[in-house]
């Protein structure tokens, strides 16, 4: 008998595949809970639910699945071009931005090639590296803050890509316009840099990263659906960058990535400002009663300024385990590196009240 991995790429053989917050569905049925008895507060997502007027939109759509989907995704692209400012052909649309994470590394990537991370940064983009057999520098983060000086410094002729997630996951923690400004100026050409911006929308005063894009630098900016637009089971997520990048991106490209749905869902939820503002101001609330909450409890916790909160509570694993038992998901944080927190996603506010009712319990507060 052959061993399939005499044959399959060598690099996959100890690639740790990405562990996702556990489904509710999947926590009701192992403990016998009832679902609807159960929060999720262990993926970033927003609690308020889709914008409306996206569900509308994508009720409307569903007459048409019989059609193809737009391979162009011509209104969304030109809807998100004009929001920023710049052209159609600035725009890449993706599965969820992790989609364009990939063509990115299908683009630049090949075995040998390293690219550079925070040490505590997303996991997936030293997952996808390795997919293409390149190597991940993790530099280290004091405070847990990205430390660019030394992320520029760590630079070699193999680093193809350098990504900074502003603000960063599981982290919360921003780098500022000034910092980014002084990065730049020290990059070379041969790297491409990804602003990956997940959670720019709940900021107050967000860094201006399209600058380099409109400059022509080798720069992405990631952005997403998923978070304060509420739509992340549609799967939908964007780059912008300069139009030759992009068209080298689109190369790597499935035609029908974007189903039809989607592009009618996103379409309607990116121009609905109401649903947005509405869920930054409950975000904003929640973050701060939660992180009065850790203060009050002793816990430390890192000032977050996305939609969740690290906090550390001892063993992050059991604590995750208890919490679930009572019918509350958070997030474990042992595959970053941080087996002695959780990261908690903000959520409505009877939600944060009884995760906090429920963390007081598990830690016998
Ligand atoms: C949630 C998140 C994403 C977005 O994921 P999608 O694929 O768009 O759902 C990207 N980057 C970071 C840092 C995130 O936290």
């Amino acid at each position: 008998m052959s061993n399939i991995w005499d044959f399959a790429n060598s690099q996959l053989k100890d690639l740790v595949a990405y562990e996702p917050g556990k489904p509710i569905d999947e926590v009701a049925r192992e403990r016998g809970l009832n679902p609807e008895d159960i929060i999720k507060m262990a993926s970033n997502e927003n609690p308020l639910g889709p914008s409306p007027k996206a569900q509308a939109a994508m009720t409307a759509a569903c007459g048409d699945v019989h059609i193809y989907p737009d391979g162009g995704s011509y209104k969304l692209r030109n809807a998100i071009a004009q929001k920023f400012g710049l052209e159609m052909g600035n725009v890449i649309l993706g599965s969820g931005s992790n989609e364009v994470i990939e063509f990115i590394g299908h683009a630049f990537l090949k075995a040998g090639d390293n690219i550079i991370t925070a040490e505590h940064a997303f996991l997936v983009y030293k997952l996808m590296a390795k997919v293409f057999g390149s190597n991940t520098i993790e530099v280290p983060d004091p405070g847990y803050v990205h430390d660019l000086d030394a992320m520029a410094a760590a630079i070699t002729p193999q680093t193809k890509e350098i990504f900074i997630a502003n603000p960063n996951n599981p982290t919360g923690t921003l780098v500022t316009q000034e910092q980014i400004d002084r990065f730049m100026a020290k990059v070379p050409d041969h790297v491409v840099v990804v602003f990956d911006e997940a959670y720019y929308e709940f900021l107050d005063n967000p860094p201006d990263t399209l600058k380099y894009v409109r400059e022509g630098r080798n720069v992405v900016v990631l952005r997403t659906f998923s978070k304060i637009q509420g739509l992340a089971g549609l799967r939908i997520g964007y780059g912008l960058a300069s139009k030759e990048l992009i068209e080298v991106l689109q190369r790597t490209r499935q035609p029908f990535n974007i189903n039809s749905i989607a592009q009618a869902g996103a379409l309607a939820g990116l121009l609905d400002d109401e649903h947005q503002a509405k869920t930054k101001r409950i975000t904003d609330e929640g973050r701060s009663y939660l992180q009065t909450e850790f203060a009050h409890l002793g816990l430390e916790f890192i000032p977050s300024f996305a939609n969740f909160v690290l906090v550390k509570v001892g063993d992050g694993n059991a604590v995750f385990k208890a919490m679930m038992d009572k019918g509350v998901i958070v997030r474990a944080m042992a595959a970053y590196k941080l087996p002695q927190w959780v990261r908690i996603s903000i959520g409505t506010m009877p939600q944060n009240e009884r995760c906090i009712a429920v963390l007081k319990e598990v830690l016998g507060k």
